[in-house]
Parts: C-alpha cells; structure tokens; sequence
C-alpha cells in the first residue's frame, strides 16, 4: 500500500473547520495511516490566523504529523518567526515552505524573492527542528525561465535545508518520471512526492490548471467537456484516469503519494480505495 498524505485548504470559518475535522477523522482511519495531513496558507497572511488554529488544533487529535503551509508574503521576519516558535512549541514539526503568489496589488511589498531564502530562514530560526517540504513543478511553474533554471532553483531550495518536496498535480506521468531524472542528474536525492488532484469539475480544473500551468492532455480535456453537465459520469472517468496515473507512478517509483483534497474526503478516498482493493 503506498505512503499517502492528504492537503486542506485552510478554513475561515467555524463550519468549515468542523468540515475540516471530520474529513481529517474519516481519512486517519485508513490503513496504513496517512503519512501526514497539511493545512494551506495564504501568502497575503489572509489565513495566518485560520491556517495557524487548523494545524494546531488538529495537531492535538491527529495521531499523523500535520504540516503547516507558510510563506512570507508581506509580512515582517518578527512575524513570522513567532509563528514558528507557536508552531514548534504546539509540537508541530513539519512545514511546506513556499514563495506563494500574492493576491493583486501587494507585489511590491514582498518580504522575499523565492522560498529558498525562506527555508534558509526557518533553519535559522529553529535549526533542525522541522521536516521542510518544498514545491516542485514537473511541468514547469508559469514563471519559470527554462527546464535547466527550474530544476538549478529547485536544487537550491533543498541545498538550503529541505528535506523533500511536493510537486504540483499534473496528468502525465511522463513529466513527473522525467523531472525525477533531471533532478537526479543535478545531484538531488530527496523524495519527490507527486500531488495528486482528483478529478471532480471541469470549469473549476480547467481555470486553475491554467492559473498554475498544469496541462490537462486533449484527449482528457475533451472527454470532461464531454461530460461536463453528468456529474456522476464526470467523477466516474476522474477517477479512472487519477488511479491509472497513481499506479504508474507508484509503479515507476514514486515516493508516496500526495492529495489535494480541496476539502472534500469522497474523491481522495475513491481513488485511494481503487489503489488498496
Ligand atoms: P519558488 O520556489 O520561489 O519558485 C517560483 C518561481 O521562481 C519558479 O519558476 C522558480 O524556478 C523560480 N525561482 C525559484 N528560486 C529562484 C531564485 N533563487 N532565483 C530566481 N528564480 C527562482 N500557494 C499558496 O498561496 N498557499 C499554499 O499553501 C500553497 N501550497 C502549495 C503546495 C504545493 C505542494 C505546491 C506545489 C504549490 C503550493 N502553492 C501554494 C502554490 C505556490 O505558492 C505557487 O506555485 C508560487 O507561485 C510559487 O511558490 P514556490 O514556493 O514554488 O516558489
């Protein structure tokens, strides 16, 4: 069975923490255990408050480790830092550390360039108190220059003291399986764990994957067009294509394998059952 992990958008409301809970307790009962459970932030600071009560609060009741997501964005070093000594201090030990993308409007008040600088800050900080996972972009992130600079930059953020990393969800294995190569070859030897976006809604996929630079294949693309108003025939083939994806990616190696639930327990757990019959 493979090493699973399962990503929360960070709530922002009483309701939507509680929603929070009960996806977190129907997916801790799977066996084997889920890795570890993380819990999104926005780079703006816009769920500092919420991402921080989400990881603690469910870092009491989780028998998995729960990473918390962070970024600088615009806010001070000072900040930041307290929100790692609350973090260590609830006994939180694994974060994601990202760059983020800022919403419009406050780009030129960004605190730091890259998430490099922003690992580097952390393992001053609090030494080796963390597991720090990065990002990775099999495909490319939108900004990227060429294939050589995402993979040198990529490089750079373990150099500067993570542990693994999270790719961005994608449908071709074959991105994935060659990103693996390139990073090999450039000296990296973490684990690279591919994200994993269940398929649930067209418009919403086909939006996002554009905002993020994830390709979705013509012939998937067409198909969920094809099956855009059937609900259920829509889910029926997401899920055929995620699991076909997951097995050949744990086929050729992958780590483990890491769900972006959005929030919703049904379409992470179809799949995860389709892997584990
Ligand atoms: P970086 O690593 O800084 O990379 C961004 C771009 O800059 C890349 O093109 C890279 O090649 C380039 N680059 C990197 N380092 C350097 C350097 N030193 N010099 C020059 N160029 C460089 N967003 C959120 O807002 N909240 C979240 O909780 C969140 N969670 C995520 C979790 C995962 C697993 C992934 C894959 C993405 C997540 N994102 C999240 C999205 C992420 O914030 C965006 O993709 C963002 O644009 C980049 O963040 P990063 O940490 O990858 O940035």
């Amino acid at each position: 069975a493979p090493n699973c992990s399962f990503e929360f958008s960070a709530p922002h409301t009483a309701e939507a923490y509680a929603k929070v809970q009960r996806i977190h307790g129907r997916l801790s009962a799977l066996q084997p255990a889920p890795e570890f459970f993380s819990v999104t932030y926005g780079a703006g600071g816009s769920t500092r408050a919420s991402t921080r009560e989400a990881v603690i609060g469910l870092s009491r009741q989780s028998q998995a480790p729960i990473a918390a997501h962070l970024s600088f964005g615009v806010d001070s070093r000072e900040l930041v830092g307290e929100l790692l000594h609350a973090y260590r201090q609830a006994g939180v030990a694994q974060l994601v550390a990202l760059r983020g993308d800022l919403p419009s409007g406050v780009g030129s008040s960004r605190q730091l360039a890259h998430a490099d600088e922003l690992v580097r800050f952390i393992r001053r900080e609090t030494g080796s108190h963390f597991r720090i996972h990065v990002a990775a972009y099999p495909e490319l992130h939108p900004e990227s220059a060429s294939v050589s600079a995402e993979i040198r930059y990529f490089k750079q953020k373990l150099d500067a003291g993570a542990d693994s990393a999270i790719t961005q969800y994608f449908y071709n294995a074959d991105a994935y399986f060659r990103f693996l190569d390139l990073a090999a070859a450039a000296g990296v030897n973490a684990p690279i764990i591919p994200g994993i976006m269940p398929i649930t809604n067209y418009r919403g996929l086909v939006r996002f994957s554009k905002q993020c630079g994830a390709e979705i294949p013509q012939w998937i693309l067409k198909t969920l067009a094809d099956y855009q108003d059937d609900p259920a025939a829509l889910a029926a083939f997401g899920d055929e294509v995620v699991t076909g994806l997951c097995q050949r990616l744990l086929a050729g190696g992958a780590p483990g394998l890491h769900f972006y639930t959005l929030n919703q327990s049904l379409p992470s757990l179809r799949i995860w059952e389709a892997l584990n019959p």
